[in-house]
């Protein structure tokens, strides 16, 4: 699966299964993406691969650690690294379509905008934070059966 910015000048490739996305309404995800909510995947490190323009990344911080990576020529959010420095932060929006993935579940919905549409309680589940840890992870997994098809 390959991915790249609006411009094209920062391209990646993801190897292997695709984990499933969360998509998060909080209120730095919103001005981040300059809409609705974040959609994005966690991709092991050993699956990502940059193909071109790392050089024309740029970065900002906020005083809590909140990070944005982004094109310098467009200004598309791109991958960065986890804080644990062990898998890469995926924006979505910048795969190939079809993407073989499906958004698994949606958080902070407590925080999201006024206008924002009404998220079906049933599936995906929503969470008005973040679930803990190991169930955001687990949520995060890609089916089995994909999995399968793929050996
Ligand atoms: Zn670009
Ligand atoms: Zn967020």
């Amino acid at each position: 699966m390959k991915g790249r910015c609006l411009c094209g000048a920062v391209e990646f490739a993801i190897s292997g299964v695709l984990p499933k996305l969360y998509q998060c309404h909080c209120s730095l995800c919103r001005r981040v993406s300059g809409s609705s909510s974040n959609a994005a995947m966690i991709v092991p490190m050993a699956h990502f691969a940059w193909q071109q323009g790392q050089d024309v990344i740029r970065q900002y911080r906020t005083e809590t650690g909140f990070k944005s990576h982004f094109c310098s020529q467009c200004g598309s959010p791109v991958p960065n690294m986890t804080r644990d420095n062990e898998s890469y932060w995926i924006p979505a929006g910048l795969l190939d379509d079809p993407a073989d993935t499906q958004v698994a579940m949606h958080v902070y919905t407590a925080s999201k905008a006024s206008w924002d549409g009404v998220l079906e309680e049933t599936s995906p589940p929503s969470y008005e934070a973040m679930p803990p840890d190991d169930e955001f992870m687990t949520l995060l997994q890609p089916d089995k059966n994909l999995i399968e098809r793929k050996k």
